[in-house]
């Protein structure tokens, strides 16, 4: 390990927000340090079809996306470190990051550390993760119009994707692990009044147990009966994982307002809207959003942020 280095500012997390952060705080000279994390490029790394990101009208891979977005924080002359940081301190300053592979101090941080989504952990989830096992409704949904699909879960995000997913696929299979819902606002109701009327199915008391397919992707699932363990195979061209999502917040419990795991910041009108309740700390991305987890909108607060942190820095 070299000496601790001392940054004005530091970009944790290379997705969306973090390099766009990037890309307008080195165009503010404000000369910042990328440190990418464990997954350079973010969640869009995982994805082969991207549709709506502004700009681009064809279908373009995650992998080129962010190795463009990546050159463009290279033009600017951002640096870039891989490295993970496990532990923070904010009580001094400079802050106080340390890594796997160094440590590291500077005047101002932004937060971009994103979620990750939860996973069942079966093997064959793996073997079709982006090739028909999806955790994103919102974003892959599209590719499944008029097809059969299979959601997993019986939570909010579940029902919503459901739902959503419901007005494009030919037919949603709802994979839940109890016999009832938990909830009963709106979208419970209104899944329920489709599975009599409508395009959906519910599987009550069951799991996932196993992804099938092909060289081509999903082809069916099997699922067991919590009760019996009986198993029974159903033909799906997709299946939406919806079993929650985790923000990448850890290292910063105790020191960082949140709420379920998302960093808390200002939202003010008149600027500072990315401000954590540490001045001279930011945040943006999916990691403050439990709500839209776009790459379009992480990478607006991740501009924003930079705007925020030159003001700041500015105004020591
Ligand atoms: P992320 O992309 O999650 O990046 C987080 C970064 O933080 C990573 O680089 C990681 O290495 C780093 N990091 C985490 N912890 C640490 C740490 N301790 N130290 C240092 N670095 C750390 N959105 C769309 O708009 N359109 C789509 O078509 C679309 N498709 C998607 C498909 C899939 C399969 C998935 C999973 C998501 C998709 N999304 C899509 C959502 C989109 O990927 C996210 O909204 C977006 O990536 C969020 O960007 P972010 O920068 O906040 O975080």
């Amino acid at each position: 390990m070299s000496a601790t280095k001392h940054h004005k500012l530091i970009i944790l997390g290379s997705g969306p927000a973090g390099y766009t952060a990037a890309i307008y705080a080195a165009r503010g000279n404000l000369n910042p340090v990328v440190i990418t994390g464990m997954e350079q490029g973010g969640q869009l790394m995982k994805t082969s079809k991207i549709a709506n990101w502004p700009g681009d009208y064809e279908d373009v891979s995650g992998s080129e996306l962010m190795g463009r977005m990546l050159k463009q924080v290279e033009r600017f002359n951002a640096e870039i470190i891989m490295d993970q940081i496990y532990k923070v301190d904010f009580k001094q300053r400079p802050f106080r990051l340390f890594g796997n592979l160094d440590e590291y101090t500077c005047d101002a941080l932004i937060i971009a550390t994103g979620i990750s989504a939860k996973h069942t952990g079966l093997p064959s989830e793996q073997t079709y993760l982006g090739r028909g096992v999806s955790t994103c409704a919102t974003c892959d949904g599209f590719f499944y119009r008029d097809k059969k699909i299979a959601v997993i879960g019986g939570g909010n995000e579940a029902m919503e994707d459901a739902l959503y997913l419901s007005k494009l696929a030919s037919h949603v299979t709802i994979v839940h692990r109890f016999e009832k819902f938990q909830h009963e606002t709106a979208r419970f109701k209104q899944a329920l009044e489709l599975a009599k009327t409508g395009n959906i199915t519910i599987e009550w008391n069951h799991t996932l147990e196993e992804i099938l397919g092909n060289n081509s992707g999903v082809t069916s699932m099997k699922i067991k009966h919590t009760k019996t363990n009986a198993s029974k195979e159903i033909g799906v061209d997709g299946i939406f994982l919806a079993i929650g999502h985790e923000p990448n917040s850890r290292i910063f419990e105790g020191q960082l307002d949140m709420k379920d795991g998302y960093i808390c910041t200002q939202k003010k009108m008149e600027g500072n809207a990315v401000a954590t309740n540490i001045e001279g700390v930011f945040a943006a991305g999916d990691v403050i959003d439990p709500r839209y987890r776009q790459a379009v909108v992480a990478a607006g607060s991740g501009c924003m942020a930079a705007l925020d942190a030159k003001k700041y820095l500015m105004s020591r």
